[in-house]
């Protein structure tokens, strides 16, 4: 019942909390990664393809990272091999251990 001390938490949230909030985020997925390839191989690999295709196909143009999205440039854009991770992970979480 105290919304006065959470809204003052939201307030004094810095830069820096944000960056390290961002960061563990960032590593939380990764970790996620590793546990999906080495326990869910094969869904990994292939739940990851179609995520690839899917968002491939729906940049039209322009890639995540504002380039043109040619297929070379996919295959080795680091911005869009993270999209794809991280929505292949949301789309695998019933693979996951409970936390
Ligand atoms: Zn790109």
């Amino acid at each position: 019942m105290d919304s006065r001390k959470h809204r003052r938490t939201a307030d004094n949230r810095n830069g820096y909390e944000i960056v390290k909030e961002l960061t563990s985020e960032l590593m939380r997925i990764k970790e996620k990664i590793a546990y999906l390839v080495d326990n869910h191989f094969g869904a990994w690999f292939e739940k990851r393809k179609e995520v690839e295709r899917e968002l491939s196909d729906s940049q039209d143009m322009f890639c995540v990272c504002g380039r043109l999205a040619t297929g070379i440039h996919e295959m080795n854009c680091q911005r869009f091999r993270n999209k794809v991770n991280s929505e292949t992970v949301k789309r695998l979480v019933h693979l996951l251990p409970k936390a």
